[in-house]
């Protein structure tokens, strides 16, 4: 590597406690959350169900539990889960609701990850003595795969009536439901209830949160959602600690988070200007389109630029808490010479002695 310092655009969740957070999380009143005596994590649990017009809420350690209990609360082993082929519930999550739930899913193709009432229509199915019937839709906002694209308001309430009239049930992952309220201005409270019987929120992406997630859901479910967390291994003990971050995220965080897709902006114009191919993006994740992923990524990374490549023509960039517009400016540099780069060694068009040098480093960095 040939800077010291390194600006880390592979995810949201790379952020690191602030000093008034870690003060936060310090002098966090705290009690045994089994006991249901823990003060602080009533407070997250209140203060999120209450954002979001829930009833109920649960603190977990983990988007992935939160998706995981909601999804096993909503759909039995051997029903339905109809959800994009592109969801986290499915990509990201080691098999869960197959290996943990029995759930059997279907996915549809949603365009830019995004599901509608006439794509669902087509495919849901009420059930029969010999016919699986649908359970419940899981849906995601933003939708992380496709490039933290966003739910209308109105396409969220539409899959809500549809279903609800078809008596299935709708699971929202939200774990970054705070960029699409965000990007939008839609207020939180109408992504809530109203339009899911389940949602997971995520504290440790946009908010910077070290840990957490809170699972919404009716007064009802509580008690079997709080025995699934404990089946999993998710019961935690002075876990007030961590709800603190929680808290304290939502009191300075949440306002801030605009300006990450001001950044993702950013990132995109530079990258544009610079010749690569970049889809638009809707908040805080950009996707470039560049030969190969891999290899831009190896390359940027030896020049401290940290990106993902979630498909071998595709590289990923996150903006959050911890880069700013400096950050940004250093990245599109050190992105657009390493596409450069990538583009002139397949096809050899410089001069001789520039081909042979990239591609005497091509196979260096080959293995
Ligand atoms: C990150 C993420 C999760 C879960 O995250 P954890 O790493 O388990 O906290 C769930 N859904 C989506 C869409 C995500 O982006």
């Amino acid at each position: 590597m040939t800077t010291t310092t390194v600006t880390d655009l592979r995810s949201d969740t790379v952020t690191r406690p602030t000093p008034g957070m870690r003060r936060a999380m310090a002098t966090a009143e705290v009690g045994d959350d089994l006991f249901g005596e823990d003060p602080t994590v009533r407070a997250l649990e209140d203060r999120v169900a209450e954002m979001f017009g829930f009833p109920a809420a649960l603190f977990v350690p983990s988007g992935v539990m939160a998706n995981q209990i909601a999804l096993r609360l909503l759909v039995a082993p051997g029903q339905e889960l109809v959800c994009d082929a592109e969801a986290h519930v499915l990509a990201h999550e080691e098999g869960s609701p197959a290996r943990y739930g029995g759930i059997q899913t279907r996915t549809v193709s949603g365009e830019r990850g995004l599901l509608d009432g006439e794509a669902l229509a087509r495919v849901l199915r009420t059930g029969n003595a010999y016919t699986v019937g649908t359970r419940a839709v899981a849906l995601e906002q933003t939708h992380t795969r496709a490039g933290g694209t966003v739910y209308p308001l109105s396409t969220l309430r539409e899959i809500r009536r549809l279903t609800a009239d078809a008596g299935m049930a709708v699971h929202l992952d939200g774990a970054r439901i705070w960029n699409a309220h965000a990007a939008t201005g839609t207020p939180l409270s109408a992504y809530g209830a109203a339009v899911a019987d389940t949602l997971a929120v995520c504290l440790s992406k946009g908010l910077g949160a070290p840990v957490g997630s809170v699972l919404l859901t009716t007064a009802e479910h509580l008690s079997r959602a709080r025995s699934l967390r404990h089946g999993m291994g998710g019961g935690m003990r002075q876990s007030g600690i961590l709800a603190a971050a929680g808290l304290h995220a939502l009191d300075h965080h949440l306002e801030r988070i605009g300006e990450d897709h001001v950044h993702a902006e950013l990132l995109a114009a530079g990258l544009r200007e610079a010749g690569c191919v970049v889809r638009a993006p809707e908040t805080n994740i950009v996707l470039v389109e560049v030969p190969d992923a891999e290899g831009v990524a190896r390359r940027a990374a030896r020049e401290g630029v940290l990106v993902t490549a979630p498909g071998p023509d595709v590289v990923r960039l996150v903006t959050h808490l911890d880069v700013g517009r400096r950050e940004c400016h250093r990245a599109v540099r050190v992105l657009a010479a390493a596409v450069r780069e990538d583009r002139r060694v397949p096809l050899r068009a410089e001069g001789p002695g520039t081909a042979s040098a990239t591609a005497r480093e091509e196979s260096e960095v080959a293995r």
